[in-house]
C-alpha cells in the first residue's frame, strides 16, 4: 500500500481502478476481448501498423529530400522495427491467445522492450528506448485516436492519473464515468481544480511525480477530503472507505430534503445561495440542490469545449437554454475570462512570461472586441427572459470597465437599428478580484448595478501566490488577514452605497467561512451547486449575532492559521459530523 499527499481540490471518496494518463500519453489498464471480436481486433492492429507505416515513410521521405539520407535513416530504423517479425508475432499471440485489448498488447510488449534498452548503459541504449516509446505513441495514438477525446470517450467507471490536465480536458471528462482524479502538477486555485468541484469529483492535484508507482487497472482511492491518493489499499484500507463512501452517499440523501426549505438563519435572516455553473447542462443540478438562481456562469467554457470561436448563434443557444432553465430566478453571466490557464484557440499573445498578470479575462476580450461584442449580442438577444444580469470580470481599473461598458452600449446599438429584441434595462455588474477594484470601490459603486467577490483570483493577486502553483500551495488560502480585510472593505463599501454585493470564489462555498462571511455582512453566496445543501444547512444553524462575534474575533487575528483554527473550532460546534 503507499499513501501519496497532495492537495485537497474537490471534496469526497472515490475507490475504483486507475486508468494512467502519463507524459507518454496513456498507460492501458488490461482489458480482455470477448471470443467473437478477436479476429476484429487483429485486423485494427494490422491496421494501425500499416497506418502508422506509411506515417513514417512520409517523414522519412520529407527529411531525406530536406536534409539528406543521413538523417532519414533513424525513420528506417523505426519502420524496421515496427515491422519486425518478432514483434508482430508476439503483439498477435497476445491479442489471438490471451484476449488482450490490441492497446494492452501494444503498451506491454513496447514498454518491455523500452525497459530492456533502458536497462544497458549508454547514450545510444537510451536513444534505442526513446524510438520504442516513440512508436508505442504512434500506435496507440493510432488506436485510441486524440488523447483528449479518449477522455470524453471513456465508458467505464475509472479514476484518472495524470501528470497534468488542463481545464478543458476536465471538462471534456463525463462524471458518470471518470470518478475522480489525482494530477502530479496543480494548485489549489486551479481551474482544473474548479471544475473537479463543478463536476462533483473528488480530486487531488500537486501530488508530486507518483506515476511511475501505477501501471493502470489496479484499484486505487483518492481521498478528495484530505487531498490523499492510496494506490495498492490493503482490505482494512478499503473497507474503511467503503464505509466512508456510504456514509457520505447518506448524507447526500439526508440533505436534498433540505432542498425547498429557505437558506434562513436561526434569527429569520434571509441567505440567497447561488450556483456557479460551467456548462448549460449544470443548470437543472442547481435546480435540484434549490439554490435561487445562478450567480457566475462561466461562459468562456463554451469557447474551451468548442473546436473554434463559438458563432453568435451558438452563443445564444447556449444563454438561452440557461436562462429558460432558471426562469424565474436570476442568472450571472460572465462575460469571458479566458487567457492565463484557461487557453481559448487564439493566437499566441507575443510575451506571456507572467500569464496571470497578462493579457486574460477582460483585457483579452477588449483587445479582441469583435469577439467580445459577439458574445454581448448573444447575451443581449437572449435577456429577453428578464432574468440576465452580465458581469465584466478581473476588472482593475476604472477605465477598464468604461471601456467594457462601451462595447456593451454599442452592442446594444447595433441591435436596437436591428430591431432586435432585448432587455433595455439589464443589470451589469463586475468582479472584485483585484486589490486595486477593492480600494477603488466607492468609484465602482457609481458605475455598476451589482458586485461579486471573485476570492480565488483575489486571493493570488493580494498574496502574491500563483493559484495554479502546487510548491506555493500553502500561502494560497482565503484565511489570510490581508484577504479578509479587503473581503470586508468590498462588502462595506457596496452597503454604503446600496449596491447587491456576493461572493462567487471558492472561499464561498467552503463551510468553513460560512460564519465568518455572513458576520461580515454578506448575504448572497454563490457556490458549485454541490456545495449548496451543506451552506444551506449551516446557515440554518446559526445566528447573525453569533457570527459577527466570529467575524469580529478573526479581524484581529494575524495569521491563517489562527484564523483557521477559530474557524474550524466553531463550525465543528455546530455541525460536528462535518469532515473538514
Ligand atoms: C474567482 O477568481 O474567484 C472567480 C470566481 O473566477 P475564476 O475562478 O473563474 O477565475
Ligand atoms: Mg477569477
Amino acid at each position: 500500500m503507499k499513501r501519496l499527499q497532495g492537495i485537497a481540490v474537490s471534496p469526497g471518496v472515490a475507490i475504483g481502478e486507475a486508468i494512467v494518463l502519463d507524459n507518454e500519453g496513456f498507460r492501458i489498464p488490461r482489458r480482455f476481448l470477448a471470443r467473437n471480436v478477436v479476429q476484429r481486433e487483429l485486423t485494427r492492429l494490422h491496421e494501425a501498423i500499416a497506418r502508422v507505416t506509411s506515417d513514417i515513410e512520409e517523414s522519412r521521405q520529407r527529411v531525406s529530400e530536406q536534409l539528406g539520407d543521413e538523417y532519414a535513416s533513424i525513420f528506417s530504423a523505426h519502420v524496421q522495427m515496427l515491422n519486425d517479425p518478432r514483434l508482430r508475432e508476439e503483439l498477435e499471440e497476445m491479442i489471438r491467445d490471451r484476449h488482450y485489448s490490441p492497446e494492452y498488447a501494444v503498451s506491454r510488449a513496447l514498454r518491455r522492450y523500452a525497459k530492456v534498452f533502458q536497462s544497458l548503459k549508454g547514450d545510444y541504449m537510451a536513444e534505442r528506448a526513446n524510438d520504442v516509446f516513440d512508436i508505442e505513441k504512434r500506435l496507440l495514438h493510432r488506436l485510441l485516436g486524440e488523447r483528449r477525446e479518449d477522455l470524453a470517450k471513456i465508458t467505464s467507471e475509472v479514476l484518472v492519473l495524470a501528470r497534468n490536465l488542463t481545464p478543458s480536458e476536465t471538462a471534456h471528462m463525463n462524471p458518470r464515468f471518470v470518478r475522480g482524479f489525482a494530477t502530479e502538477v496543480g494548485g489549489p486555485g486551479s481551474h482544473t481544480a474548479i471544475v473537479a468541484e463543478g463536476l462533483g469529483i473528488p480530486a487531488v492535484v500537486g501530488v508530486g511525480a507518483f506515476l511511475s508507482d501505477a501501471s493502470g487497472g489496479e484499484t486505487v482511492i483518492i481521498d478528495g477530503d484530505e487531498g490523499l491518493i492510496i494506490l495498492q489499499p490493503d482490505e482494512e484500507t478499503l473497507a474503511r472507505y467503503r464505509h466512508e463512501v456510504d456514509h457520505q452517499r447518506d448524507l447526500a440523501n439526508r440533505l436534498t430534503s433540505l432542498k425547498d426549505l429557505p437558506a434562513e438563519t436561526t434569527d429569520g435572516i434571509q441567505v440567497q445561495l447561488l450556483g456557479n455553473i460551467e456548462f448549460p447542462s449544470e443548470a437543472q443540478q442547481c435546480l435540484d440542490r434549490g439554490v435561487n438562481g445562478i450567480g457566475l456562469y462561466r461562459t468562456e467554457f463554451l469557447y474551451l469545449a468548442n473546436k473554434g470561436e463559438p458563432t453568435e448563434e451558438e452563443h445564444y443557444q447556449a444563454y438561452r437554454d440557461v436562462a429558460e432553465a432558471m426562469a424565474g430566478f436570476p442568472v450571472v453571466m460572465r462575460t469571458l475570462d479566458l487567457g492565463a490557464d484557461k487557453l481559448p484557440a487564439l493566437p499566441d499573445p507575443e510575451d506571456e512570461r507572467n500569464p496571470f498578470l497578462g493579457l486574460r479575462s477582460i483585457r483579452l476580450a477588449l483587445k479582441h472586441v469583435d469577439m467580445f461584442r459577439t458574445q454581448l449580442r448573444a447575451i443581449l438577444r437572449a435577456s429577453v427572459t428578464k432574468n440576465i444580469r452580465i458581469m465584466f470580470p478581473l476588472i482593475s481599473t476604472l477605465i477598464e470597465l468604461r471601456r467594457a461598458k462601451m462595447v456593451l452600449a454599442d452592442a446594444m446599438e447595433d441591435l436596437e437599428e436591428e430591431g432586435v429584441p432585448f432587455d433595455r434595462d439589464i443589470k451589469v455588474g463586475m468582479m472584485v478580484e483585484v486589490p486595486s477594484a477593492v480600494m477603488m470601490m466607492d468609484h465602482f459603486c457609481d458605475e455598476v448595478d451589482f458586485f461579486s467577490i471573485g476570492t480565488n483570483d483575489l486571493v493570488q493577486y493580494t498574496l502574491a501566490v500563483d493559484r495554479s502553483n502546487k510548491d506555493v500551495a500553502s500561502l494560497y488560502t482565503s484565511a489570510d488577514p490581508a484577504v479578509i480585510k479587503l473581503i470586508k472593505m468590498s462588502i462595506d463599501s457596496a452597503d454604503a452605497h446600496g449596491k447587491p454585493i456576493s461572493m462567487c470564489g471558492q472561499m464561498s462555498g467552503n463551510p468553513l467561512y460560512t460564519m465568518l462571511l455572513l458576520g461580515l455582512g454578506l448575504r448572497s453566496l454563490s457556490t458549485t451547486p454541490a456545495a449548496a445543501p451543506e451552506l444551506k444547512r449551516l446557515c440554518r444553524s446559526v445566528s447573525i449575532p453569533e457570527c459577527e462575534a466570529v467575524a469580529q474575533r478573526v479581524l484581529e487575528m494575524e495569521s491563517s492559521r489562527d484564523v483557521k483554527a477559530l474557524l474550524r473550532e466553531e463550525l465543528l460546534k455546530r455541525l460536528p459530523e462535518h469532515i473538514d
